[in-house]
């Protein structure tokens, strides 16, 4: 069962927009999806190669892990050679948010990185370090926690391979982040605090 790397963001955000997304195929756009999508179509070039001397930088990325069943595209992709050989790899997502208050990534755009990270470990086999670039701080900020991230990493794609094997339909995740949700019209939460 092939999970791609965004769909993690969506599972980790609110089941239920998961489900509605990937086995609903259900999508509406919002300031926020529009603000996101405006800030990758500034990185989303899959034609840009830069050389900055050891370094070779690469947009729109494709990586896969075969041990994970993983797949997608990271925006953004440093190389640093040495001897000819990749040494080390930073890998940098794009988000229009900011992070937490204690400055950490924020979970789900943590758990994404830290999925690239992975296949990008796979690919290479080399040190890779993970990094979000927030644009409403304008600068980026490094993913610290791995060994959280690694857990979380597997426990997610667990749950949501039961999911979708057992088609069960996941509970709506009812709270504050519901009115910068897309779906808010489909999903119609205040429905459902009203039934309450
Ligand atoms: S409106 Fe709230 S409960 Fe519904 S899909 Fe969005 S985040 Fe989940």
């Amino acid at each position: 069962m092939e999970i791609t790397l965004n769909s993690l963001e969506h599972f980790c955000f609110c089941k239920y927009q998961w489900w509605l997304l990937y086995t609903e195929n259900e999508w509406l756009s919002n300031i926020h999806t529009t603000l996101g999508d405006i800030i990758h179509s500034r990185v989303d070039i899959p034609s840009f190669v830069e050389k900055r001397k050891n370094v070779l930088v690469k947009r729109s990325v494709p990586v896969y892990s075969d041990k994970l069943n993983l797949y997608g595209i990271a925006d953004l992709v440093e190389y640093i050679k040495q001897d000819d050989k990749i040494s080390k790899i930073n890998v940098i997502e794009y988000k229009k948010g900011k992070p937490q208050e204690n400055g950490s990534v924020q979970i789900y755009d943590g758990l994404q990185l830290y999925a690239q990270m992975y296949c990008l470990r796979e690919i290479h086999n080399c040190e890779v370090s993970g990094f979000i670039y927030y644009a409403a701080i304008k600068r980026r900020v490094e993913l610290k926690d791995e060994t959280y991230f690694d857990n979380l990493l597997i426990k997610t794609l667990e749950e949501m391979c039961q999911y979708i094997k057992n088609k069960n339909i996941p509970p709506k995740n009812i709270s504050h982040q519901c009115k910068s949700c897309s779906m808010y019209e489909i999903c119609l939460p205040i429905l459902e605090k009203r039934n309450a």
